[in-house]
């Protein structure tokens, strides 16, 4: 093997950085050639490309967001695009294709891989954590420890005014950062996208709150089926007129930030896997770490279904929140 290909694409992810340094950095102690596209799948197609070094990509391991930028790119998933895309890959001579992001970057890749006959190899790069195949997504950690201080602060408040907050959350169909961070909160309630009813039960669950403490934190999936915290809060004030409700949306807060040690280290073994990954032959897989070891699977099972959320840890946060 002698010259790979790189991307990050769909949405950004604190630890990409880290990722990227680790595939640069394994793949020159091998004397492979690493050329980096900008954009995603749409600097693929637009061959607006860099030639990535081992000092390239020095002093990046602590930082946020992604040096190769990232996008979402529509014309990729035309006939015409991918073709394209495959035309640039052979003008380049490249024997291998690294993917660094999410569920949609998955399935562009296996479409990569299926039609171009490159091998290709995916890094879960998503704050979501909503892959199959992996214990955690680079970038999950940042944002829930993200997320967790910005709980932290609002707590203050509330406490001072004995207010309620209503604070929304990324996720988009995974409940997991909500989940997380809520127990790292000592959040009072969650609503997330998996189940529904959880604004009745919130509505039951205040007849037992503890009248000695008054500031409640309930942290709200973007998407729940009400559409949100903006949402809720207008229908908890209704529902609560003599209670001082605030609502707060995190935003894109929750994907910036130097990456969490934690994270560093993940997307680290995850760079150096990937690049091991396409020496051993392997292709259209994504490398995962599961139980503390490395796991390859398949693109279409790591974005096949939804990740389950385990029904004891949401129990559990009732139980500790009460
Ligand atoms: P995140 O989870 O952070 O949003 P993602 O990788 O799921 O990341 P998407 O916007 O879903 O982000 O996908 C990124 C890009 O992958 C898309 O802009 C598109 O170019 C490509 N892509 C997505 N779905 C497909 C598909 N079915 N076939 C080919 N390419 C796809």
């Amino acid at each position: 093997m002698k010259k790979i290909g790189l991307i990050t694409s769909g949405g950004d992810a604190p630890g990409m950085n880290a990722c990227i340094r680790a595939i640069v950095r394994t793949a020159r102690a091998e004397d492979i050639e690493v050329v980096g596209f900008y954009r995603g799948y749409e600097g693929l197609i637009n061959n607006d490309s860099v030639m990535l070094t081992k000092s390239s990509v020095s002093n990046i391991i602590q930082r946020g967001g992604t040096i190769l930028k990232t996008a979402r790119s529509a014309r990729f998933q035309t006939p015409e695009g991918l073709q394209q895309a495959i035309a640039v890959i052979q003008q380049h001579q490249l024997d291998g294709f690294i993917v660094i992001g999410g569920d949609g970057s998955f399935r562009g890749a296996a479409e990569l891989a299926k039609n171009s006959g490159i091998k290709v190899i995916g890094c879960p790069g998503t704050i979501d954590n909503d892959l199959v195949g992996t214990d955690f997504t680079i970038g999950y950690d940042t944002a829930i420890n993200t997320v967790t201080e910005a709980i932290d602060k609002l707590r203050d408040t509330a406490e001072s005014h004995d207010r309620i907050f209503v604070v929304e959350v990324m996720g988009r169909d995974a409940g997991l950062i909500a989940l997380r961070s809520a127990i790292a909160g000592g959040a009072e309630a969650i609503l997330i996208p998996e189940r529904t009813g959880d604004l009745e039960r919130l509505l039951e669950k205040k007849k037992n709150w503890r009248k000695s403490k008054k500031s409640k934190i309930i942290i709200v999936a973007e998407r729940e089926e009400h559409g949100g915290a903006v949402e809720i809060g207008k229908i908890l004030k209704k529902e609560w007129p003599d209670l001082d409700i605030r609502v707060t949306v995190l935003g894109h807060i929750q994907r910036g930030g130097s990456p969490t040690c934690m994270e560093r280290v993940n997307a680290s073994l995850i760079g150096y896997y990937a690049v091991k990954a396409l020496q051993q032959n392997r292709t259209n897989e994504m490398v995962g770490i599961v139980n503390k070891m490395v796991r390859y699977t398949p693109f279409q099972d790591a974005v096949k279904h939804l990740v389950e959320m385990n029904p004891e840890m949401i129990k559990i946060l009732e139980v500790l929140s009460m």
